[in-house]
């Protein structure tokens, strides 16, 4: 590992303002100790954020929540609130990783986690988001886990997270403080980036940026679902995932949301697919149309041309569990 600096932020105008002069912030650090190890990244200096005051779960005054950036995955999965209110993202958290990493793993950290991209961790090969310019040795390579929506010529790399998949079908929003204190909300679905033409950056946040707290929207009434297809039964990553979150009125689709994860460079989320569904009744064909149009741009490299058909499968499934009536919730 590359020798470091590091100091603890004694608040957060310190801690951002440490970021803003280059340092990286360190938390749970889950992630980014595994890429430092590999020398994946080197940062000159981290400033570890664990004892600023962001660990508080609480209600917002329109009846949401507000979720610090440093709640443990494990505390925010096992909040009465979430469990009771918002069972979808607790679901989500707790399909990802294990326990011990649960415990670590932060809200804010979480949703900065990098691609687990084979090449992305192996400095030997050509790797466009490690090292612009360099190619994409996944696009001809073994692609199992890569994306099939919304993926460039210069990187087909997938976020691997479950809980931000959770947090965009309830359309939180990231709240973000800066250096020169302002503080900022950022809808989750505009939070991590698509790779074009510079897959090395994955989200929005700029130097200096810090997320202070995931804002989760009064909850609404419907049946909220999370399934995730992975390669084994725990402690992997999803080759497909969904959060859905539907409301019924009578026999009719009233509203819909739902995002997708291990299909793309972000949580992936598909408003003609909702339109589609909502006012109709629930039916095969109704379900196969709103695949077809999930589906119509997808693209397979290979390895994961799989991954199109299994969609389909998950969506379908998913669907017709959410409009049964007596469906578990
Ligand atoms: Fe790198 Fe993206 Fe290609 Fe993976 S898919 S090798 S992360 S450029």
């Amino acid at each position: 590992m590359k020798p470091f600096d590091y100091a603890r932020a004694a608040d957060r105008a310190d801690a951002t303002a440490q970021a803003a002069n280059s340092a990286t912030f360190i938390a749970g650090g889950t992630n980014l100790l595994d890429l430092m190890k590999l020398e994946v990244m080197t940062p000159d200096k981290l400033v570890d954020i664990n004892r600023l005051d962001l660990s508080e779960i609480s209600t917002t005054d329109d009846g949401g929540l507000r979720i610090g950036a440093l709640v443990s995955n494990s505390d925010c999965a096992a909040d009465k609130r979430v469990r009771s209110d918002y069972p979808v993202l607790s679901r989500a958290i707790l399909a990802g990783a294990s326990g011990q990493l649960r415990n670590k793993a932060t809200t804010g950290g979480n949703l900065c986690q990098r691609t687990r991209c084979y090449y992305f961790y192996d400095t030997s090969m050509p790797c466009n988001k490690r090292e612009p310019g360099s190619g994409c040795q996944a696009m001809n390579g073994f692609n199992r886990i890569h994306a099939i929506l919304g993926a460039s010529d210069a990187c087909i790399a997938t976020y691997p997270g479950d809980m931000a998949v959770a947090m965009t079908a309830l359309d939180a929003q990231v709240e973000i403080e800066n250096s020169a204190g302002d503080i900022r909300l950022v809808p989750i679905q505009d939070f991590h980036l698509l790779p074009g033409d510079h897959p090395e950056k994955d989200n929005i946040l700029e130097a200096g940026d810090l997320i202070t707290a995931v804002i989760l929207p009064p909850p609404v009434e419907g049946k909220q679902i999370y399934q995730k297809v992975r390669d084994r039964a725990s402690y992997a990553f999803a080759l497909c995932s969904v959060a859905a979150v539907i409301k019924m009125d009578g026999d009719t689709i009233a509203s819909a949301a739902l995002a997708f994860g291990g299909l793309a460079h972000k949580p992936w989320r598909d408003e003609a697919v909702e339109e589609l569904l909502v006012g109709q009744q629930p039916t095969a064909e109704l379900f196969d149309k709103a695949a077809d149009r999930l589906l119509a741009e997808a693209h397979g490299y290979g390895s994961n041309d799989f991954k199109i058909p299994l969609t389909r499968r998950v969506l379908i499934s998913i669907l017709k569990e959410a409009t049964q009536a007596g469906a578990a919730v």
